[in-house]
């Protein structure tokens, strides 16, 4: 996890927020390619979610909400960790994370038996809204996206005009103040979120529930994590939230232990018929086929956006030793995407940069990917470290300008270039004209 870390803030991905004032705890910047590669992850959810199906419109709700959503949802009331306080040395613990010695638990900080009793502690981060700082004020920053879905229900299926099953779907910040962020960007206390709420027939609850989480686990092959390093791991009836006829946990091999990815819960009618209590809405849908009224039942698979980037970044690292030309052995770290993921899809490299041919040629290249592909043009330093340097941050593809493209060698290989592959480091010469679509194949 060290090397990750450490790859992730020297190559520009992953960063503390506010890092010159010592940081904020739980809170990560993206730097350039974590940038991309984030986008990468949420553009392609949102292709096979919502824009391949005719079942799922998109929908992109406000983070500050009325804070009766948050009664309503039992947020309030209940979203909470039970901790207690060291009176020793005053850290506040998760009381349900505590270390035992002797039947006794203790402080982990300061290894004192004296704590306080367990109480609950509400994750919800609190402010206000407007210029006076009272309790008609109060609201919450959301921590989860889902509930916007819930209360726009009925708006969205009208203007939609969709008939059940159907799903909203939505991408956004969700907010909790964890006691305990750990594990690099795995808890952070500001995240994202992607959710789908999918609405369906009472009956078809249980059913839906699998087909979700066969299309989830699909996904997460589509995005190049193998289906070794993926548990699923099926919540026990005790142990899931009252209202559920049914959940499962898509966990992760993560360096650090395998921990979830993303939740496929079926939770019946409850979000919306608490709604329907709490506002005096109807969010009833009419069965025009069999004249019925009824609250539509949902199921819904929850992923988060920051875990899903850091497992593609754990299961894209590796550290391999070859052998130079010169028979010397070195370490090549690279970070093997799936192309689709890739921040950068194509380094374009001139072989020498004091040679304007070469640097023209391979300039007008970039100019001819750019509006496909994310391309990244390097003219320095030798070729083989040029090659490393995005063997690291996981491009696939290296197109190499040489001698032979700008014909100097003759006329044969004139106007074809070189690709490289990333993973077999092998290379094959193509015509310039068809290197857009071989390449926009690859990553698509
Ligand atoms: P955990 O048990 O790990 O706290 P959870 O079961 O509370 O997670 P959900 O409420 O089901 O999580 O949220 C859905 C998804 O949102 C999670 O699967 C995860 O990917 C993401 N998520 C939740 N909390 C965090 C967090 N603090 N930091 C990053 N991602 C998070």
């Amino acid at each position: 996890m060290e090397k990750i870390v450490s790859l992730c803030k020297r190559r520009g991905f992953i960063m503390q927020s506010s890092e010159i004032y010592g940081g904020l705890n739980g809170c990560w910047d993206y730097g350039p390619l974590g940038t991309e590669l984030k986008r990468n992850l949420k553009d392609f959810w949102w292709r096979r979610m919502v824009r391949e199906r005719d079942d799922i419109v998109g929908m992109d709700g406000s983070i500050l909400m009325n804070r009766q959503v948050w009664v309503a949802s039992g947020h309030e009331a209940t979203f909470s960790d039970p901790m207690v306080d060291c009176r020793n040395c005053n850290s506040r613990l998760r009381a349900d994370q505590l270390p035992e010695r002797d039947g006794k638990r203790y402080c982990p900080v300061c290894g004192s038996f004296d704590l306080t009793e367990a109480r609950a502690f509400n994750l919800m981060f609190k402010t206000y809204v407007g210029a006076t700082e009272d309790e008609s004020a109060i609201t919450y920053l959301r921590p989860e996206t889902a509930q916007a879905i819930f209360v726009q229900f009925k708006s969205i299926l009208e203007v939609s005009r969709k008939k059940l099953p159907f799903g909203i779907a939505q991408i956004g910040k969700a907010f909790r103040n964890e006691i305990n962020p750990r594990n690099f960007t795995f808890r952070s206390r500001e995240f994202e979120q992607m959710e789908l709420e999918y609405f369906c027939r009472p009956e078809d609850g249980v059913e839906l529930l699998e087909y979700w989480l066969k299309e989830r686990l699909k996904f997460y092959e589509e995005i190049g994590i193998s289906s070794d390093l993926l548990h699923v791991h099926q919540i026990a009836p005790d142990e899931r939230a009252h209202y559920s006829q049914g959940t499962y946990d898509i966990e992760f091999e993560f360096p650090f232990g395998v921990q979830e990815l993303e939740g496929v819960a079926y939770r019946t009618d409850y979000d919306l018929s608490q709604h329907q209590k709490a506002s005096g809405k109807s969010l009833e849908y009419f069965d025009e086929e069999t004249g019925q009224h009824f609250v539509p039942h949902v199921v819904e698979p929850s992923a988060g956006v920051d875990r899903t980037v850091l497992a593609l970044i754990c299961a894209a690292f590796c550290e391999e030793t070859i052998t130079d030309q010169k028979g010397k052995a070195e370490t090549r770290i690279v970070l093997k995407f799936h192309p689709r993921m890739a921040p950068i899809k194509c380094g374009i490299f001139p072989l020498l940069k004091n040679n304007e041919r070469l640097v023209g040629q391979a300039r007008e290249i970039v100019e001819l990917l750019r509006p496909h592909m994310m391309v990244f043009y390097d003219e320095s330093g030798a070729i083989g470290r040029r090659y490393r340097r995005q063997d690291e941050v996981g491009t696939p593809f290296g197109v190499t300008v040489d001698f032979d493209t700008i014909g100097e060698n003759g006329p044969s290989n004139q106007e074809t270039v070189t690709i490289r592959e990333r993973d077999s480091m092998k290379q094959v010469r193509v015509p310039i004209g068809e290197l857009k679509s071989v390449l926009v194949d690859r990553i698509s």
